[in-house]
């Protein structure tokens, strides 16, 4: 049993939704194009997923979030694949790949061909099994990748108000889950090893306001430990979680935000990986010629950086999506992808945005007190990378322009002064 395409996606996440756009905006024709996903359901907004899904009231709920509206574009639904002659075969893992016969071949025994194939296959979330920690499969744990998590995290969260939730991880889930629990009325403790949330990108002065306007919304920290077991009942749901410092903390259910690993495992020893993920050049194209990768799973140069990054966000999700299309469909007039990190994220009534890099000497500036603050990174004595707390449209953009075009900074205590306003008058 087979079929042949021309181009196969291979995922169907947000990478696929947007790929699959740009080829009909280029123009494909009917059975040309197929996207192969475990998922049950056609590419949508992963974002979504712990923001609006996660809502008391009025939730956000499939259809309204397929790709591609978080960048206020078409909404793809089943039907507009249909009507754009482009097969989405859901619901099947695809548990081998060979890229010297140009096949893939699905769960289900199906072999699919393809001329050009791009992986979009994203990431998993890590398990704290990975950690050591059992007791896993208890009901109340919730992890959250996918729309799957997030149903289930909704029904868990239903039966736990005024309960009590420990949070694992002080990373982007972490902070996004903690902050929708405590909206659905859930007492919520967070667990992390680092001395502040969001280490890998925040400063500890960025991170303490956000812990302190998390604690004013009643959220416990206790940082610098990991857990280290569970307490079940009979039925064996968790009770408390026990931390390596020996501190318990009675749990009614536990969501758990560990970081994820890219999905490169069906390409290992066929195709080169670097940072965890799949090594690509500017066009997206991995080290055989006929095959592509894009979003979590792609290891791209950064052009700004001069080195190789791998990115979990969704703006490069989309952006690497539309540049490996513009490659395939039209590689005389496509140039090297010439991305600039962004990235974001909104909990409570607070938003904030960061562009660049975070490395080097940082300059904060604004009024923590009043919500409205940034900072600037300067590396040797450019100015690579800024975040923004509480900016309207015009500010975002101002920071995102300064940053990719990375003036010289000379005077730090000036900077710091002028604050907002440098970005402004770029
Ligand atoms: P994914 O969207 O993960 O899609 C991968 C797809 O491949 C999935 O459908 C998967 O089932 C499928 N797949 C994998 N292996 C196989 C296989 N063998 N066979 C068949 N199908 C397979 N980023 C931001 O910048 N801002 C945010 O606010 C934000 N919020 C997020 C919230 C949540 C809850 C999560 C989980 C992520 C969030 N992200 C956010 C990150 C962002 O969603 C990802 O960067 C983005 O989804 C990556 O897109 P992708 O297409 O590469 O991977
Ligand atoms: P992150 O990498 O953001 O954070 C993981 C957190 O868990 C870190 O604080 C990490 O600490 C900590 N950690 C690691 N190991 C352990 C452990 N054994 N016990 C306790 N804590 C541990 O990953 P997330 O899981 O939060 O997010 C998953 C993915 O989803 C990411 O790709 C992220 O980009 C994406 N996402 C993005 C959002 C956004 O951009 N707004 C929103 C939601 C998800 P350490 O740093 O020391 O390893």
């Amino acid at each position: 049993m087979g079929r042949a395409f021309v181009y196969v996606i291979l995922g169907g996440g947000v990478a696929a939704g947007y790929a699959a756009l740009e080829f009909s905006r280029r123009g494909i024709s009917r059975g040309e194009l197929c996207i192969i996903s475990e998922e049950p359901v056609a590419p949508y907004e992963r974002p979504a997923l712990s923001k609006g899904f996660l809502l008391p009231e009025a939730p956000a709920r499939l259809p309204s979030f397929h790709t591609c509206v978080g960048a206020n574009e078409e909404r793809l639904t089943p039907k507009w694949y249909k009507e754009h002659g482009i097969e989405l075969v859901l619901g099947t893992r695809v548990k081998s790949a060979d890229v010297k016969r140009k096949t893939l071949l699905t769960a289900t025994g199906e072999t699919i061909s393809y001329k050009i194939l791009i992986i979009a296959t994203g990431a998993r979330a890590l398990k704290l099994e990975e950690f050591g920690v059992n007791g896993l499969d208890a009901e109340n744990i919730c992890y959250l990748r996918d729309l799957a998590d997030a149903t289930r995290l909704v029904g868990v969260m239903q039966s736990c108000a005024e309960k009590n939730a420990v949070v694992i991880g002080g990373g982007y889930i972490g902070m996004e889950c903690a902050a929708s629990l405590v909206i659905n009325k859930i007492n919520v403790t967070m667990v992390f090893p680092e001395a502040h949330c969001m280490a890998r990108l925040f400063t500890p002065k960025i991170s303490s306001y956000y812990e302190d306007f998390y604690k004013s919304k009643g959220v416990k920290f206790i940082k610098g430990t990991v857990l280290s077991s569970f307490e079940n009942d009979s039925s064996g749901k968790v009770t408390a979680v026990i931390l390596r410092d020996g501190t318990r903390l009675p749990a009614d259910m536990v969501v758990v935000g560990i970081g994820i690993r890219p999905n490169t495992g069906l390409f290992e020893g066929q195709i080169t990986l670097e940072k965890g993920g799949i090594k690509v050049n500017g066009r997206m194209q991995t080290s055989n010629n006929s095959v592509y990768a894009i979003g979590d799973v792609a290891a791209f140069p950064v052009k700004l950086f001069g080195e190789i990054r791998r990115l979990e966000h969704v703006d490069s999700a989309r952006k690497s999506a539309r540049h490996a299309v513009a490659a395939i469909m039209s590689p005389d007039k496509t140039g090297d992808f010439d991305y600039l990190p962004f990235f974001y994220s909104r909990v409570f009534t607070l938003s904030w945005q960061f562009y660049g890099d975070n490395v080097g000497e940082v300059v904060h500036y604004g009024d923590f007190s009043a919500g409205i603050f940034g900072a600037y990174w300067i590396n040797k004595g450019q100015l690579v990378g800024a975040f923004l707390e509480g900016g309207t449209k015009e500010e975002y953009e101002a920071i995102a322009k300064a940053t990719r075009l990375r003036p010289m900074v000379k005077d730090m205590i000036e900077l710091e002064r002028q604050g907002l306003g440098f970005a402004l008058s770029i």
